[in-house]
């Protein structure tokens, strides 16, 4: 890195400071809300453009790849790897640039002025001249009153988080997807059987996965059924099931099990932009077609927050790395 590019940083940083050394408003060049694969992309893009991006990482620092287990498919990982090492390899490569990584998350933005204004836990302002939001998706969960009931009581989004704390019991993991067969095979390694709560009566799943599944002994898809209800004293204990739920043949299904794992989807976290910015109607922020623009200018938007199609690591990287280009491009013709 040149001493130029050094200095640069150093004064973007002292800008945080008021005089008596109390933080007071900030106003940077760049700012970057989310830390997965997109946010992080856009910061090593941005740093390297010299635009000293600030990001606030969110509720879940490197996004929802922490929550996988091993990453595959990322090109440039032959051996694979694991999705929290995968993450800590991006945010120091966004930090070898002098990207400024902050804790923090992002509550409340006004885009209707330029400078954009975004605050941050519900108090400092942060003025920025482009936004890049890269805030991701979490997963979904059924709606039915166990769900809370339970929470922290054997309950999880998360089979690499809690997965362990099952070692040698009996799970269920609800859906048919990716996810679902990840988190499934993940939780086979540990527990002593997995149950598949499936609605459909197939794997929405990709070939390849289904086949790991179907052929690991000691996971059982339960095609055809819907979660009803848990119960258990203070912690969950089993699962009743709807099996051919609203059919003639609709019959009630008990299974006994310590953990139940939600992996039926997501939702973009793009709540605290309802109102400023266009998405459609579940929510995904709309983006200009082959860009990152969104309806705002000094907008950006990347990774699974716009995508509800491809939501893959890589494509939410290159989608970051779009947002960081255009955010400089738009940033060096306001200066013209
Ligand atoms: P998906 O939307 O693909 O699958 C969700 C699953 O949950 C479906 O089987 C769906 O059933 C089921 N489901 C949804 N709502 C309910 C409900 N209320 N009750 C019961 N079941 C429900 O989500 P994923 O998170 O699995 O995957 C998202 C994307 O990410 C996909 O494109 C996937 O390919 C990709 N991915 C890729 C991975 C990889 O390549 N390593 C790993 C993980 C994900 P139904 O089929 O009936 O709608």
């Amino acid at each position: 890195m040149s001493l130029f590019k050094s200095m640069d940083n150093l004064e973007a940083k002292k800008e945080k400071l008021t005089p008596d050394g109390t933080s007071g408003s900030e106003h940077v060049k760049c700012l970057i809300i989310g830390s997965g694969p997109a946010g992080y992309t856009a910061a090593i893009y941005a740093a390297r453009a010299n635009m000293q991006p600030v990001m606030y990482q969110g509720m879940e620092p490197g996004g929802q790849l922490t929550t996988t287990t091993e990453v595959e498919n990322y090109p440039g990982y032959p051996e694979g790897v694991s999705g929290p090492v995968m993450m800590e390899d991006f945010k120091k490569q966004a930090e070898r640039f002098d990207a400024d990584i902050r804790w923090g998350m992002a509550t409340a933005v006004d885009f209707s002025n330029l400078p954009h204004k975004v605050t941050i836990d519900d108090k400092n302002v942060i003025e920025a001249d482009t936004v890049i939001i890269a805030t991701g998706a979490t997963a979904k969960y059924l709606g039915i009153e166990a769900e809370k009931k339970y929470a922290g009581g054997g309950v999880s989004a998360c089979a690499t988080c809690d997965g362990f704390f099952y070692k040698g019991k009996d799970v269920a993991v609800v859906g048919g997807g990716d996810t679902a067969c990840e988190e499934a095979l993940y939780l086979a390694g540990l527990c002593h059987k997995v149950y598949m709560i499936v609605r459909k009566p197939f794997l929405r799943a990709s070939k390849i996965m289904q086949k790991r599944v179907l052929n690991t002994p000691n996971i059982e898809v339960l095609f055809e059924h819907n979660t009803k209800d848990l119960f258990g004293d203070g912690v969950v204990e089993g699962a009743i099931l709807l099996k051919k739920m609203g059919t003639p043949e609709e019959e009630e299904v008990k299974i006994n099990i310590d953990g139940f794992f939600l992996a039926i989807g997501h939702k973009p976290n793009s709540e605290i932009f309802k109102g400023s910015l266009e998405m459609d109607e579940v929510g995904y922020i709309k983006t200009m077609p082959g860009t990152s623009k969104t309806n705002v200018e000094g907008v950006f938007a990347c990774g699974d927050v716009q995508d509800k199609v491809y939501r893959q690591a890589v494509t939410a990287a290159g989608t970051g790395c779009m947002a960081a280009i255009d955010a400089e491009r738009y940033w060096s013709e306001k200066q013209e």
